[in-house]
C-alpha cells in the first residue's frame, strides 16, 4: 500500500492527506514543546488524551452551532478533519489574567478580569508568536474586518462553552487558544475553529484548590502531565473514572 503523503508536520501534531479532497488526517503526537520548542519532552499518551479531548470539545461545539473544522474520530491517535486556510492569528480568550498577560501588565495570576479579554497574536515562531493589534491585522491584511468581527463573536461562544463545561466539573477556564480557518463553500467563505481544543492550548484550574491542570504543568516543572490530562478527561466522562493516574490511559468508546 502506498504511504499516505505528510502535508505537515508541527511541534504536536502531523497533517496527512486525507482520504476525499477537502479533508486532512490530523495525527496527535506526544510532543511536548514550552517557550516557542526550547523546552521539549516526550509524554506518554498525551497525544491519545489531546486527540479524544479535542473530539469532545468540537463535537459539543457542533451541537451548539459552532462550526469546526472536526469530522469523526478515526482511532487513539488520529481524526478526519476538514481542510482549511488557517488564518495566521492565534486567537486567545482570557477569563482571569494568567501567564503572558499578567507579565505585561503586572496582574497578579488568577485576577478575575472585567469580562472576557479576546487577544491576538501572529502565528511565527521565528518573532515568537508577538500580540498584535486589530489595527496591524487589517494594515497588513492578515484577516478582513468583518473575519475579525466573526473571529471574535467565534472565540467568546467557544469561551461561553468551554467556560461551562469545566465549571461543570469543578475547573476554571483561565484563559485558552483557538486557530481559525477559512472555507470555501461555492462562492461563500466562512470561518471555522480548526487546529485542536486540548489542555495543550488552555489554562484549566481546579476550582477549589488551584491545581494546574494544563500545559503549565509541564512549562513550569509542577508534575506529570499525562496525569493532569487524564484528571480533566476523567472529569469529562472521556475516560472511565477508575482510570488511575498511574496507568496509560484506556478510552471508552
Ligand atoms: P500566554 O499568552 O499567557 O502564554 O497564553 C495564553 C493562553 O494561550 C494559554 O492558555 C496558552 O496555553 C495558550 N497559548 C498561547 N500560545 C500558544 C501556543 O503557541 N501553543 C499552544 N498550544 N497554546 C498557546
Amino acid at each position: 500500500m502506498a504511504r499516505r503523503k505528510k502535508v505537515y508536520e508541527g511541534k504536536a501534531k502531523i497533517l496527512y492527506e486525507g482520504p476525499e479532497p477537502g479533508t486532512f488526517v490530523q495525527y496527535f503526537k506526544d510532543d511536548a514543546t514550552a517557550f516557542n520548542a526550547q523546552k521539549k519532552d516526550i509524554i506518554d499518551g498525551k497525544g491519545v488524551l489531546n486527540n479524544r479531548l479535542s473530539e469532545y470539545f468540537m463535537t459539543g461545539l457542533a451541537q451548539i452551532g459552532v462550526p469546526t473544522h472536526f469530522l469523526k474520530r478515526l482511532n487513539m491517535r488520529e481524526q478526519l478533519i476538514r481542510q482549511v486556510e488557517i488564518i495566521p492569528l492565534e486567537v486567545i480568550v482570557r477569563n482571569y489574567a494568567a501567564g503572558t498577560m499578567s507579565e505585561r501588565l503586572g496582574l497578579e495570576e488568577g485576577t478575575q478580569l472585567p469580562r472576557p479579554i479576546v487577544e491576538f497574536c501572529l502565528k511565527d515562531d521565528n518573532l515568537g508568536d508577538p500580540l498584535v493589534s486589530e489595527e496591524h491585522i487589517i494594515a497588513f491584511g492578515w484577516a478582513a474586518q468583518q473575519d475579525l468581527d466573526d473571529m471574535i463573536a467565534l472565540a467568546l461562544r467557544v469561551n461561553d462553552f468551554m467556560s461551562g463545561c469545566m465549571f461543570g466539573v469543578g475547573i476554571r477556564l483561565v484563559d485558552f487558544k483557538i486557530e481559525i480557518g477559512r472555507v470555501w463553500e461555492g462562492d461563500f467563505q466562512r470561518l471555522i475553529i480548526a487546529d485542536e481544543i486540548s489542555p495543550d492550548s488552555c489554562r484549566l484550574w481546579d476550582m477549589e484548590t488551584g491545581e494546574k491542570l494544563d500545559k503549565d504543568v509541564f512549562r513550569r516543572d509542577l508534575g506529570d502531565l499525562a496525569d493532569a490530562y487524564t484528571e480533566v478527561a476523567r472529569r469529562l466522562g472521556v475516560l472511565p473514572s477508575n482510570v488511575t493516574h498511574a496507568t496509560k490511559p484506556t478510552l471508552i468508546n
